[in-house]
This record gives C-alpha cells, sequence and structure tokens, in this order.
C-alpha cells in the first residue's frame, strides 16, 4: 500500500543549509531534561517530551519543540506548577472532573485521558472533563491514546482567545481543536486533528519566524481588513473561524464549533472560557480539556467495527479524482507518512528554532541536540 509515497513528509521541502535533521529520541531525552532541571517529575517531562516530539514527528511545526521556551518561561515565572495536586473533583462510573492544579497541560491531560479510556473499557463510554490545565499541545496525541485500546477517541481543549468570531474584530475566542481518532483494520487510521479556526496561531509564528507572507482570507488586523501580514495578526489582528469572514462561506460554523469547544472545556469545567482564558506564560491560563472514549463494543463486534472503517477508508480513496486536484488523503494519513519517515531519518528542525534550543539548553546547564 502507498509505495510510491514512502518519502513523504508534511509541508517541506526541508533545504539542509536552514534545518537540522534531529533524531527523535535524541530530542525527546534532551526536551525531558529541560523539564527535569526545572523540578517537573522525571514521568511527567516524559509526557511532554513525547507530546511535543509527536508533533514534530507528525509534521506539526507549529505545537512541537519550538514551543519549549514558552513552557520554560510559564514554569520561570510561577504561572505553571511543576509538581501540581492532580486531583478527580466529581466521578460517577462513566465520567469525571479533573482539576489540574495548573501544572503542565500535557501530564494532565495525559492522565485524564487515561481515567477516560478505563471508564470506556468498563462501561462503553468515559467522559472526562479537565479545569485548571495549561496549553497541552497537538489534540490528536490524547485521542490516538485510544486507538491502542481499539476505542474512538476524542480530545478537546479550548486556547487563549485568538479568533474573531462572525461579525465581531478582535481575538475573542481560542482556536480550540478537536480530534478524533478511530481505529480501524490497518494504519494509517482516520484521526482527524484540527483547530476551529483557518489556521493556527502557530502557523503564524512559524510563517513570521521564516519571514512568510500568509494567504489572503486566513486573518484579519485591528480594522477587519485581511491581512497578509503573520506579524500582524499576532500583535493586533485575529485568525478567522473555519468558513473565513462573514456568512459567505459559511464563517459561522467554524464560530460555532469554536464555541461548542468552548462550552465543553470551559463552562462545563468551569475553567476559563473566551477572553478569560490566558496564555502559558500568564498566571493562570485556565485551560479546560475534554476527553471522549467510546468503546465501538458497546453497538457491534470490534471485528466488524474495524473491517467496516476499512471499507469507509477505502470508499472514500476510490472515488472519481478531481482533475485539477492531488490525490485524496484521509485524515491522519500524511501525518502517519510523516511520522515513519522521520522515524528513520530524523526530525528537521528550522534554523530559527535550533536558536531557540540552543539558548534554553544554554539557560539550564545542558547539552543542545545537535
Ligand atoms: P491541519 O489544517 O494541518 O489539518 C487538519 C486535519 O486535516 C488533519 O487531521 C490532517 O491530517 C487533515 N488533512 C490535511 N490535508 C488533508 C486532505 N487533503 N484530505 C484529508 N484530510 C486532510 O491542522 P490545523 O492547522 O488545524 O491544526 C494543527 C495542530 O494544531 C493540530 O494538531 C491541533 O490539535 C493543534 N492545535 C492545538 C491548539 C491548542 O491550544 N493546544 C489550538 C489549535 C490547534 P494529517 O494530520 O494527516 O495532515
Amino acid at each position: 500500500m502507498m509505495n510510491e509515497l514512502l518519502g513523504y513528509e508534511k509541508g517541506g521541502p526541508y533545504p539542509p543549509d536552514e534545518y537540522v535533521r534531529v533524531n527523535a529520541g535524541r530530542l525527546k531525552t534532551f526536551v525531558s531534561e529541560v523539564f527535569v532541571k526545572l523540578g517537573v517529575p522525571k514521568e511527567d517531562a516524559d509526557i511532554v517530551a513525547d507530546n511535543l516530539v509527536a508533533a514534530d514527528l507528525r509534521g506539526v511545526e507549529s505545537h512541537g519543540v519550538s514551543r519549549l521556551r514558552r513552557y520554560v518561561d510559564g514554569i520561570k515565572i510561577g504561572a505553571v506548577k511543576t509538581r501540581p495536586n492532580i486531583k478527580i473533583v466529581r466521578e460517577g462510573p462513566a465520567h469525571a472532573l479533573v482539576d489540574g492544579d495548573h501544572g503542565l497541560g500535557q501530564p494532565v491531560a495525559h492522565r485524564a485521558m487515561r481515567l477516560a479510556i478505563e471508564k470506556a473499557k468498563e462501561n462503553f463510554i468515559g467522559v472526562v472533563g479537565v479545569r485548571n490545565s495549561n496549553h497541552y499541545g497537538i489534540a490528536g496525541y490524547y485521542a490516538r491514546m485510544a486507538l491502542n485500546e481499539d476505542l474512538i477517541g476524542i480530545s478537546l481543549t479550548n486556547s487563549r482567545p485568538l479568533v474573531a468570531h462572525t461579525g465581531a474584530i478582535g481575538k475573542h475566542i481560542g482556536t480550540n481543536p478537536i480530534a478524533v481518532a478511530v481505529p480501524s483494520e490497518r494504519e494509517p487510521h482516520f484521526l482527524l486533528d484540527m483547530a476551529t479556526s483557518i489556521v493556527t496561531i502557530g502557523a503564524m509564528e512559524v510563517a513570521g519566524r521564516k519571514g512568510l507572507e500568509i494567504p489572503e482570507g486566513w486573518a484579519i488586523d485591528e480594522k477587519g481588513e485581511y491581512t497578509r501580514d503573520p506579524e500582524v495578526v499576532i500583535k493586533s489582528g485575529a485568525l478567522l473561524p473555519l468558513g473565513g469572514l462573514g456568512e459567505l462561506f459559511r464563517g459561522y460554523k467554524g464560530y460555532g464549533l469554536g464555541v461548542a469547544v468552548d462550552v465543553l472545556c470551559g463552562v462545563l469545567t468551569q475553567s476559563a472560557w473566551g477572553k478569560a482564558v490566558k496564555n502559558t506564560t500568564e498566571r493562570y491560563s485556565n485551560v479546560g480539556h475534554f476527553f471522549v472514549v467510546i468503546n465501538p463494543g458497546g453497538f457491534i463486534s470490534i471485528e466488524e467495527f474495524k473491517r467496516s472503517m476499512e471499507t469507509l477508508k477505502r470508499e472514500l480513496k476510490s472515488a472519481k479524482k478531481h482533475p485539477k486536484l492531488g490525490r485524496i488523503w484521509i485524515h491522519g494519513e500524511k501525518a502517519w507518512l510523516t511520522e515513519r519517515y522521520r522515524i528513520k531519518h530524523g526530525i528537521p528542525i528550522y534554523v530559527k528554532t535550533q536558536e531557540i534550543l540552543k539558548e534554553v539548553a544554554e539557560d539550564l546547564d545542558l547539552e543542545p541536540p545537535f
């Protein structure tokens, strides 16, 4: 299957004068060392490292190790606790509410997703909300945890305000991602992992670092006009919801999805929502998450379910192709191919991200990973 795509990598090319290839294991060890040095228990540091490197392995450059400085700063200024008292504040057989006590988002979310998985194995469904957490990286990381157990995983988080909802200017709601992972007989499994805005603020930061303009239609400036300058978006403008500006391409659908995520992650858990969600370096960000795990075995046999998913993927792939577009992809397929390639050949780290990692290493008296 897909032999012609074995060398595929998302987002390339990666010229060697701008990128250095780093072994994923080496990168993980370095990131974990950084957090241990800051006082995070090794087990939690390993989870953060695994989450950030998973983003880089899967081609999400905006949510990988390039964000390390921000997490480090959050801990240094006391906005993120290194040894939080994570606890379950309410619980039933199939649900729970977890308080993250302002710890790093990744270990908090990892624990909450594990709890949802255990509940789904017992009760066919597990629903866990999380309050008082922090930025948890890529949403798909947690949805994917369910796949190993033949379960469907859903992972949502809210984020600091970055999006102008339909009719508004300025940053009001988060880019509030949704991830859904579904097991099938063979990889790549369906893994939808998307912001509810057209693009993420991380994509603006990557474009800014590389001196690139963004396409018209992704974002607006402070007056509500389209801007192609990522720095304007970061400083004074706003991202647009999926569907874009106004009603022509139904921007209100992305707006509604973003609000729905805020309702589950913020309102329902009594974490922050909308403009009250803060950045990782502000005390406290009060990010909320929401995890749902469904056991297909509660409906049909797992074998039948996975076989049917295989059929669904095949049907989608074998549709008549649009003459002007490339191949038909399944969600998660590009990331899966990229991961396979990068496990073998290393992760391309951009020159400015190398500088960030070197600075962090120097700061903490550690060896950089390259
Ligand atoms: P993308 O727009 O890159 O991709 C969204 C989804 O579409 C992915 O599942 C992707 O699969 C799939 N896809 C891409 N191209 C095709 C295609 N041609 N046909 C079918 N499916 C396709 O993601 P975003 O920029 O929206 O989000 C990037 C990351 O940022 C996500 O991991 C998200 O969780 C994270 N994020 C985190 C936030 C936080 O606060 N923690 C906030 C917002 C986003 P594939 O993965 O295989 O490319």
